[in-house]
C-alpha cells in the first residue's frame, strides 16, 4: 500500500509498504477523509519526537472498517467509524487511573505518527477495536468526523484542563483550529468572558462567533497588558494555551492568571529545554496557579459523546475546514499548506471516499 511518510527530520515522502497485520482485538481501516496536523508539523519540521524513518504521518481520519480482528464484539467491515487521534490501550494501569493517553507509559496513547504508522496510508491499524472505534452516527457530516479526531476532543480538553466554571473570565492564547475549539467549549462551559489571543483574520472572525467577547493581537504589543487593561488590572481566572512557545507564552499566561486560577496548556511544545515560569507572579511559588498540560484521552465514549455535541449543533467543527480536497494524492498538498499557514487558512481536509 501507498502512504505519505516522515523519511526523516524535516524530509516528507511518498512510501511503499505492508498493509498493516491485525491482531484479534484490532481493525484495519481505509481512510474516507484525513486531515493534517500542527503536530505533524512539530513532528517533521521540528524534530519535537526525535528521529524517524519512513513514519506514515497523519492522526485525523474517519474511516471504514476493512477487516476486525476475531475478538471485536461491536465492529465489522463495511462499518464506518470516527476514531480519536489518541488510541489508548484500555486494559492498562494508567487507563484504570483515569490517564488513558498515558497508557503504557508517558503520551503511548499517542500511536498514530508517533510510535507507528498513521493515517495517511490507504490502510492503518486500530488497536484496541471496540475501545477505540466509534459508529459514525447517521447525519454526521466527514468534514466535522474528521475534526472530531483531533481539534474538537484537544481544544476541549483545554477547557477541561482549565476547568472553566461559570462566570470564569477565560483567555485562550493561540486562535488555530485547536484554540477556537476551546472559545467553543469555553463558552459551553459557561465563561463570561473569553479573550481570544491569535491575529490571522478568519481565526478571528470564527472566534468572535464561537463565542470570544474580545480578540488581542499579540502582534500590537504585550498580550498581558491587553488582559490587565480589558480586566481593570484584574487578571483573569482561566487560562487555554493552544499557540505560542514555552517561553514568552507560558510566562505570560502564568502573568495574566489570578491567584487561584489555573493553565490548561494543549500546545505541543516543539522545541527547547525548558518551559519559563516566571517566579515573583508565580508568587514565589505560593501563588496557587495551577498549571495542567495534556494530551487528549481518546477513546469510544469521548467520541461518541462529542459526535452527540456535533448532532445537536452545539459545536460547529466544520467550519473550521477551509480548504478542501479531494483524492488520496492531496494529502502531500494539504500537508504542505498546514507546514506554510497562509493567512487564509484554519484547517485543511482530504476526502478520499
Ligand atoms: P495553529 O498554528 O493553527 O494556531 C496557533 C495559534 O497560536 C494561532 O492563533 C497563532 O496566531 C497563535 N500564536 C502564534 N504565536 C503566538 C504568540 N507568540 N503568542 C500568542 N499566540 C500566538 O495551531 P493549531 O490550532 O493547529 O494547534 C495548536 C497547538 O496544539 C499546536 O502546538 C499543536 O501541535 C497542538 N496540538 C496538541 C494536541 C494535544 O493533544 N495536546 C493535539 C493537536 C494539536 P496567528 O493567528 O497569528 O496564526
Ligand atoms: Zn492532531
Amino acid at each position: 500500500m501507498k502512504g505519505f511518510a516522515m523519511l526523516g527530520i524535516g524530509k516528507v515522502g511518498w512510501v511503499e509498504k505492508d498493509r498493516p497485520v491485525c491482531g484479534p482485538l484490532d481493525a484495519i481501516v481505509r481512510p474516507l477523509a484525513v486531515s493534517p496536523c500542527t503536530s505533524d508539523i512539530h513532528t517533521v519540521w521540528e524534530g519535537a519526537i526525535g528521529e524517524r524513518h519512513n513514519m506514515i504521518l497523519g492522526h485525523e481520519a474517519v474511516g471504514e472498517v476493512v477487516e476486525v480482528g476475531n475478538l471485536v464484539k461491536d465492529f465489522k467491515a463495511g462499518d464506518r467509524v470516527l476514531i480519536a487521534a489518541i488510541t489508548p490501550d484500555w486494559s492498562t494501569l494508567e487507563a484504570q487511573a483515569g490517564y488513558s493517553m498515558h497508557s503504557g507509559g508517558m503520551l503511548s496513547g499517542w500511536k498514530f505518527s508517533n510510535f507507528k504508522d498513521g493515517v495517511f496510508g490507504e490502510f492503518f491499524h486500530v488497536n484496541d477495536a471496540d475501545g477505540n472505534l466509534a459508529h459514525l452516527p447517521e447525519g454526521l457530516d466527514l468534514e466535522s468526523a474528521v475534526m472530531l479526531a483531533d481539534m474538537v476532543p484537544t481544544g476541549l480538553h483545554g477547557v477541561e484542563l482549565a476547568d472553566v466554571q461559570f462566570g470564569d473570565t477565560v483567555c485562550v492564547i493561540g486562535i488555530g483550529p485547536v484554540g477556537l475549539m476551546s472559545v467553543a467549549g469555553a463558552s459551553i462551559r459557561g465563561a463570561s468572558e473569553i479573550f481570544a489571543v491569535g491575529s490571522r483574520p478568519n481565526c478571528v472572525e470564527l472566534a468572535k462567533e464561537f463565542g470570544a467577547t474580545a480578540i488581542i493581537n499579540y502582534k500590537n504589543g504585550d498580550i498581558v497588558e491587553q488582559v490587565m487593561k480589558l480586566t481593570n488590572g484584574k487578571g483573569v481566572d482561566r487560562v487555554i494555551i493552544a499557540g505560542g512557545d514555552g517561553e514568552t507564552t507560558f510566562a505570560q499566561a502564568i502573568k495574566m492568571l489570578k491567584p487561584g486560577g489555573r493553565i490548561g496548556n494543549v500546545n505541543y511544545l516543539g522545541s527547547g529545554d525548558n518551559v519559563l515560569i516566571p517566579r515573583a507572579e508565580w508568587g514565589c511559588g505560593m501563588g496557587h496557579k495551577t498549571i495542567a498540560g495534556g494530551l487528549m484521552p481518546g477513546g469510544r465514549l469521548k467520541m461518541e459523546k462529542l459526535a452527540s455535541l456535533v448532532l445537536s449543533k452545539r459545536i460547529q467543527p466544520s467550519k473550521l475546514i477551509t480548504h478542501k480536497f479531494h483524492g488520496f494524492e492531496h494529502i502531500e498538498e494539504a500537508l504542505l499548506l498546514m507546514k506554510d499557514k497562509p493567512k487564509d487558512l484554519i484547517k485543511p481536509i482530504v476526502i478520499i471516499e
